[in-house]
């Protein structure tokens, strides 16, 4: 068994996934909770699950793969109730097991709860140790989560309220003591429970269906479910749902309340169908494209976006520019993304699995490419290599999003600072690196005016280095580490 692992700067565990629950009175749920995984598929590939009452008794299955791996109607016939939570898992280096498949399940106090997070907690050494946790025992952060529950479960006396009121009263103690990211679902046998941490860095939506209620990492999974989009679970907010109905409470107090969505789930991590703030995702990736042109213009040919998220900021950059947008690379949707892959040369195979350009269309021309993102630059330097190889006379890199240069800590695994090619380089060197004619990315405020909700609440910190909440005590101080180290590892070049 994996244990939680020192933080970080080595392969702490990381996630960012999808998490799904329902509460419909009257139907067999999983089927539609497989739907709903489904649509939330893209936030994680590494494992599925799902955790299924009938109001008696609760039945777990999660398996790793694809969730058209681990459910079929044949496997799911066993599956029978109307409550239910789902999680699809993110894949990470050095936590990709069994154990780590969510929801996490907990047989305590005379209950039983399942638990579903998306987001990372950056105290964990803390948390583990306030409960005398040895090393090894957990898992996960998520694992961690639910022994917290399972001890509170065990120490708590039965609550006039009932069962499931017990579940919530642990919930109470234990959440104030959580710091970092968490988005949660939970079910016990009755209740299906939403709750967004304080700085709500994932997104979490609730939705109607009929006199039932969902919950969904992203909006796209509401409308497969056929519900209606209700709101936003709000930052610091707790929703229970059962046969009375859906309430809201708040946990922590107004002043630690202060909403900072990842900006990243606007550029590239939700899907471009999904609603944050109000805003479609699309059309905010087209005013990213339409701003970046107005910051960035080029003399060129042809727009190119690279599939699938910076075919909309390319759109947006055409649009403005006025130079043709056109399609220059084919994408194999049936190979997942490729910064899974944990090591550097593994990426560069994985990109020309996943690419392949369109030759007639590109060759001789002069192209402005556009991304939502460089992160480690192994990606993006086999991608022009691959356009150059295919007869491109020119490559003119354009980034829909600032600088990365710090390591996110709250759900994103980017690695390292030492991997992020941003981190020490400026961005001419990053150019040569990735070997392109010129570089140039969206700034931060042009960012944010694009969002469509510019006086929102986002995290930046991977782009400013400003992190809203205390970071892992081990982690490199942003601010300490700015020094430019010339011997920052550099990614392995890719063949050409
Ligand atoms: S550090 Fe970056 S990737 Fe992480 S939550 Fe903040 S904005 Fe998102």
């Amino acid at each position: 068994m994996e244990q939680v692992k020192a933080l970080p700067e080595d392969e702490s565990p990381r996630e960012a996934c999808g998490v799904f629950g329902i509460f419909a009175p009257g139907r067999n749920v999983a089927p539609i909770v497989v739907d709903g995984l489904h649509a939330l598929q893209h936030r994680g590939q590494e494992s599925a699950g799902m955790a299924v009452s009938d109001g008696d008794a609760m039945v777990v299955m999660k398996d790793m793969g694809l969730v058209s791996q681990v459910f079929n109607d044949y496997k799911i016939a066993g599956l029978v109730g109307h409550l239910a939570i789902g999680h699809t898992r993110y894949s990470t280096a050095g936590s990709s097991s069994w154990h780590n498949a969510q929801p996490m399940y907990r047989n305590a106090g005379g209950t039983e709860f399942a638990l579903g997070h998306n987001g990372n907690l950056t105290n964990v050494e803390e948390l583990a140790a306030s409960i005398g946790m040895l090393p090894g025992m957990a898992t996960s952060d998520s694992d961690l989560m639910a022994e917290l529950l399972n001890q509170e479960l065990e120490r708590g006396a039965p609550s006039a309220g009932g069962e499931s009121q017990v579940l919530v009263e642990a919930l109470e103690r234990v959440l104030p003591r959580l710091q970092g990211a968490f988005s949660l679902v939970l079910a016990d046998r009755e209740y299906l429970i939403g709750v967004r941490d304080p700085n709500g860095f994932r997104p979490l939506c609730l939705g109607r269906l009929g006199d039932g209620w969902v919950l969904a990492s992203e909006t796209p999974a509401l409308d497969i479910a056929g519900a209606h989009f209700v709101r936003e679970v709000e930052p610091g907010e707790l929703v229970v749902i059962g046969a009375g109905g859906c309430t809201s409470r708040r946990q922590w107090p107004p002043e630690r309340v202060q909403p900072k969505l990842c900006i990243f789930e606007f550029v590239y991590l939700a899907r471009p169908d999904s609603r944050l703030y109000g805003q479609e995702l699309h059309a905010a990736r087209v005013r990213m494209g339409e701003l970046l042109a107005e910051q960035a213009p080029v003399a060129a040919d042809m727009v190119v976006g690279v599939p699938d998220s910076g075919i909309p900021a390319a759109e947006g950059y055409s649009r403005r520019s006025r130079v043709p947008f056109g399609h220059g690379l084919v994408k194999n949707r049936y190979i997942g993304r490729t910064f899974i892959d944990p090591e550097p040369g593994k990426r560069a195979v994985g990109v020309r699995r996943k690419l392949n350009p369109l030759r007639e269309a590109i060759a001789g021309k002069r192209l402005v490419v556009v991304d939502d993102s460089i992160v480690r630059g192994t990606t993006t330097r086999a991608i022009v290599s691959m356009l150059r190889e295919a007869g491109a006379s020119e490559v003119h890199l354009r980034i829909s999003s600032p600088p990365y240069r710090w390591p996110c800590y709250f759900g994103l695994d980017t690695g390292t600072r030492a991997e992020l090619i941003a981190a020490d380089l400026e961005v001419g060197e990053v150019c040569d690196y990735v070997g392109a004619d010129s570089l140039a990315y969206l700034s931060l405020d042009a960012l944010k005016r694009a969002t469509g909700v510019p006086g929102a609440g986002f995290c930046d910190a991977c782009l400013t280095g400003e992190y809203p909440v205390p970071i892992p005590t081990r982690a490199t101080t942003p601010h300490g580490a700015r020094a430019r180290d010339r011997g920052t590892p550099m990614p392995a070049p890719v063949s050409q």
